[in-house]
């Protein structure tokens, strides 16, 4: 219950409109040690009710407060419009029954609307990092009175390559009294960097344990050849697994595309969403999605960062993700609020060893799947070692020494020249040996 928190009655009555009934596990880990006033560093993901775990304390440190300031008091910088706006629209949300004013400026908008939305001065402001830099330069944003800043998805606004731009707006809020950090995964040596230089005896909660977000979700592998065969498989599944709406993964744009393309060529109605795509083609897509009128959406990690789509039981891994974590934040979109989910990784004998070593993260095994039908020739490895990897790679060496292997491609490319979208690098996570990807081979 939501009144186990010292909050003030007009935010429990917001809490009560909404019908939150249950706080979730972020928001009891959260919200006690918030409203005590702690700087916070907080590993959970879209999804887990995080948004909520730091508006509640910044609006009840704003309410109980009677002084009228002339400036910005509450800032939220996080890395995309989108999640601008559904975080401006949760905001508003808790803040109906106060005086609390919230506004938003992000890229892709009119520039002088929102000099004019500042005059206004608002009481939290929410935005992305660049354009908060041009209207800092601009003369037209203030943020000398802000009490308490919000880093919301950091890893990810570093991914962007914010670094620069967050910590010049930290150095603004010169009287800044607490400051929450959110990120999805617990990221790398630049994300630990920002969290020593921003935040003050930080209390470190980590959300993302592994066995909170499995609940509810079946996890599976169906082996494959390669990826004719991947495709193949995908639009089975798509036609024959009952869901409301389906996300597939991959690793690259030029995989995402390719995908798209077959798909809409076979009649699924589909959008792809990767870093190349502009805000408009983006709106477009989670719009389409979140309505219903498009069930299935194509996506890199980059792109399907921050995306809280309402009735997503399917996830499709085209590719393994690098990491545990980036695994756990891709299915955890599945299977959420007690709903059934299922996820699905495609896996090439390239593949493999990351998958093994998911599991081994994971602590457990992932059901294997065989479609009737479609069933190829690769099936895993002849033989595994006691940590469920290949063994044994010496085939190549004597094909080499017959002269039959091909040249080896040059470090770092890829098939098709793809490149994979930027992420952060393949880190050693919490409790899992480094993992490293294995060139893959042609396909
Ligand atoms: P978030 O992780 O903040 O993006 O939240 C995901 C969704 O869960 C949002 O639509 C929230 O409004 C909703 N939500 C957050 N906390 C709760 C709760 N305690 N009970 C019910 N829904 C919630």
């Amino acid at each position: 219950m939501f009144d186990q928190f010292a909050l003030h009655e007009r935010l429990l009555k917001a809490v009560a409109e909404l019908k939150f009934v249950e706080p979730t596990p972020v928001q009891v880990a959260a919200i006690p040690p918030a409203l005590e006033g702690r700087d916070l560093r907080v590993t959970a993901q879209t999804g887990s009710g995080k948004t909520a775990a730091f508006v509640l304390p910044m609006l009840n440190r704003l309410i109980g407060d009677a002084v009228v300031r002339a400036d910005v008091r509450a800032l939220i910088l996080l890395p995309t419009r989108e999640l601008a706006q559904q975080t401006l629209k949760e905001v508003e949300r808790f803040s109906q029954f106060t005086f609390i004013k919230s506004a938003m400026i992000t890229g892709g908008e009119d520039f002088k609307v929102q000099a004019a939305v500042m005059r206004k001065v608002p009481d939290i402001l929410i935005g992305t990092p660049g354009r908060m830099i041009e209207h800092l330069n601009a003369g037209t944003l203030v943020l000398k009175d802000v009490e308490m800043l919000i880093l919301d998805e950091a890893d990810r606004m570093l991914d962007m390559g914010f670094a620069e731009d967050v910590q010049r707006l930290v150095g603004e809020c010169a009287k800044r009294q607490q400051t929450l950090l959110f990120s999805a995964t617990s990221g790398g040596a630049a994300l630990r960097e920002m969290t020593a230089s921003v935040l003050r005896d930080p209390l470190h909660l980590q959300l993302n344990r592994v066995s909170e977000l499995n609940e509810g979700t079946r996890q599976q592998i169906i082996t494959a050849e390669n990826t004719e065969h991947k495709e193949k498989l995908v639009h089975w599944l798509l036609a024959n697994e009952t869901y409301k709406k389906a996300v597939i993964f991959t690793n690259t744009r030029v995989q995402a595309d390719r995908l798209y393309g077959r798909l809409v060529a076979e009649g699924v109605k589909a959008f792809v969403l990767h870093g190349d795509k502009d805000q408009k083609d983006r709106k477009l897509a989670i719009d389409r999605v979140k309505e219903g009128g498009v069930k299935v959406l194509v996506a890199t990690d980059v792109a399907a960062r921050g995306l809280d789509i309402e009735g997503l039981d399917l996830v499709i891994n085209f590719d393994m993700p690098r990491s545990g974590d980036e695994y756990v934040h891709r299915i955890g979109r599945t299977g959420r609020a007690g709903g059934e989910g299922l996820a699905i990784s495609l896996i090439c004998h390239n593949d493999w060893n990351l998958m093994s070593s998911i599991e081994r993260y994971l602590k457990q095994r992932f059901e294997r799947r065989v479609i009737k039908g479609l069933k190829g020739s690769y099936m895993g490895p002849k033989n595994l070692k006691a940590s469920g990897k290949a063994a044994g790679t010496k085939k190549k060496k004597i094909e080499k020494k017959k002269g039959t292997e091909k040249k080896a491609k040059p470090a770092g490319k890829r098939p098709n020249g793809a490149k994979r979208e930027s992420l952060s690098p393949v880190v050693s996570q919490d409790g899992m040996a480094p993992l490293k990807r294995k060139k893959p081979t042609a396909e």
